[in-house]
């Protein structure tokens, strides 16, 4: 039998007690530019090394921001409505730790 336990309030969510999964994928904003064919022509091999120049210049960090995240968390009901007044934990920061896992 599956276990489980509320991200927020880390109590156990009983069997009768509902239960809400919140996901929240975090991605850029701006639709970022995927490597075509036509970018691997010799022509544009420079501009790829350019490129990759680039992103070695701003470091590993634009890499990790590319990459979508998707978080997901269980929450019992009395958390869910707490996480629905306050999203993004801006009033209650203290009270909102959510671990990643
Ligand atoms: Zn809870």
């Amino acid at each position: 039998m599956i276990r489980y336990v509320c991200d927020r309030c880390q109590r156990e969510i009983a069997d009768r007690e509902s239960r809400f999964v919140v996901k929240i994928l975090v991605e850029p904003g701006d639709e970022l530019q995927p490597l075509t064919e036509e970018d691997m022509d010799e022509d544009n091999l420079h501009s790829i090394s350019e490129t990759l120049k680039d992103l070695e210049s701003q470091g590993v960090e634009s890499l990790e921001l590319s990459r979508p995240v998707q978080h997901r968390f269980d929450l019992c009901e009395e958390c869910r409505s707490h996480f629905l007044q306050d999203p993004l934990g801006s009033t209650s920061a203290e009270q909102l730790d959510f671990s990643e896992n």
